[in-house]
């Protein structure tokens, strides 16, 4: 006997008839013996659905007591599909309850619409547990000190699950899914693509910070923290397969490098975007022109992501960074009118127009060569590179946006992504 948790995703909830056949998976499970608690997200739509009406009725400039009552209003989604969930199994002929974040309590930070969990109590999951239940607890939120519903973020209720599941020591969180794994890259854009049958916990960190949105990569975070056994596998094959089927399908996370079964030096191509370049030139090259630039983009608020200094000519520099493509006219119009005169800069100019490309696996620590093959692929294609960044497992280049899907096919062909591992 196991304690599982499982995490289904707005599709999985989209419909009482989707909700009835979560309930009959769950209770597959509970009924072969297993412990098992349930975090659902909340149905497809009705997240997005309660934000909008929020935005038609927002005050001009949302402050701290406008995004109190967002989250007070986006909980409700889970609390809906949670409570519909219960009623299913119980409809199904188990005995399952549901709790909201608050009653379990899932403690968070105060930041409403981005709250970071801080502890959560497993008592009153344990006790029903023990008494045979099925426990359902609400994705996405929690409570803050002052006894405020918050929420996670976007995407949370996966962070919610692995948090259960770390809190309550479960031997598995089965995060399901609209698609059955992770893959080497977006099918969509390459449909050679494989799903991996593991990936290690840095390299799924690296591909949900660059990009893919398999996970939420909090979620990814938390699971490293307290090394939660996590599996992301389809929420869509028949609820009635077989469990030991079931059980080994999709992707699993893995913590220990050596038993590895694939051993790739790339893993997966990651893409995103979601970036905009932006350059100041003709800066004047002495100390404390990267702190005036980049505190000020910082000081608004504004992430930095790719940064790039170039050597200087005639005591003169230019400087170019990355911020997120929503940020970029606002970054633009601060350098313009405030950066650039104070610094004697020539120029500001920008491209929106990029995207970032990025091979990831944890292959490459030991293996040289592999970020100069990247250039020569695309040196091949003749797609130019823009800007570098390097870590010890991932290459990112930016490149022009028209050539992304050309970059991602050529690279995913090139590191043999599309051919099955040999055993
Ligand atoms: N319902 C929330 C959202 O749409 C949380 C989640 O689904 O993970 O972002
Ligand atoms: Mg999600």
């Amino acid at each position: 006997m196991a304690l599982i948790v499982h995490k289904y995703g707005g599709t999985s909830m989209g419909s009482t008839e989707r909700i009835a056949n979560v309930a009959r998976r769950v209770a597959k499970w509970a009924r072969a013996g297993h412990q098992m608690v349930v975090v659902p997200s909340a149905m497809s739509g009705e997240t997005n659905r309660l934000l909008a009406l929020a935005k038609e009725l927002a005050p001009g400039k949302p402050a701290t007591p406008y995004y109190r009552e967002l989250d007070m209003l986006a909980s409700t989604g889970e609390q809906a599909s949670s409570a519909l969930l219960a009623i299913a199994l119980q409809a199904e002929g188990m005995e399952a309850v549901s709790y909201a974040g608050w009653q379990v309590p899932i403690k968070t930070s105060s930041a409403y619409t981005k709250a970071r969990i801080d502890s959560i109590d497993d008592q009153r999951v344990r006790a029903d547990l023990n008494a045979g239940k099925v426990v359902i607890i609400t994705g996405f939120q929690g409570v803050d000190e002052g006894g405020n519903i918050t929420t996670l973020g976007r995407g949370g209720s996966d962070t919610s699950a692995v948090a259960v599941a770390a809190a309550l020591k479960a031997d598995e969180c089965l995060i399901y899914t609209d698609v059955d794994g992770v893959y080497t890259t977006d099918p969509r854009i390459v449909p050679e693509a494989r799903r991996l049958q593991t990936v290690s916990f840095e390299e799924m960190l690296e591909m949900a910070s660059l990009g893919s949105k398999v996970l939420q990569i909090r979620s990814v975070e938390f699971a490293g923290k307290y090394k939660v056994p996590m599996r992301v596998l389809s929420s869509f094959t028949a609820w009635d397969i077989d469990i030991t089927e079931e059980a080994k399908s999709g992707t699993l996370i893995t913590f220990e490098e050596d038993d590895q079964m694939e051993q790739a030096v790339v893993s997966g191509i990651a893409f995103n975007r979601d970036e905009a370049k932006i350059s100041v030139l003709g800066v004047p090259d002495k100390p404390g022109i990267a702190f005036q630039i980049l505190g000020a983009v910082a000081e608004a608020n504004i992430e930095v992501d790719m940064i790039i200094q170039n050597v200087s000519k005639d005591g003169k520099t230019d400087f170019s960074f990355t911020v997120h493509r929503n940020e970029y006219v606002r970054t633009v119009d601060l350098l313009k009118e405030k950066v650039a005169p104070a610094l004697g800069a020539t120029d500001v100019l920008g491209d929106p127009k990029i995207c970032k490309v990025s091979i990831v696996g944890i292959g490459m620590r030991s293996h040289v060569g592999v970020a100069s093959k990247m250039f020569r692929v695309l040196s091949e294609e003749g797609i130019n590179i823009q800007m570098i960044s390097t870590s010890e497992i991932k290459t990112s280049v930016v490149i022009d946006e028209k050539y992304m899907e050309l970059a991602v096919r050529s690279l995913h062909r090139a590191f043999d992504l599309d051919q099955p591992i040999a055993a």
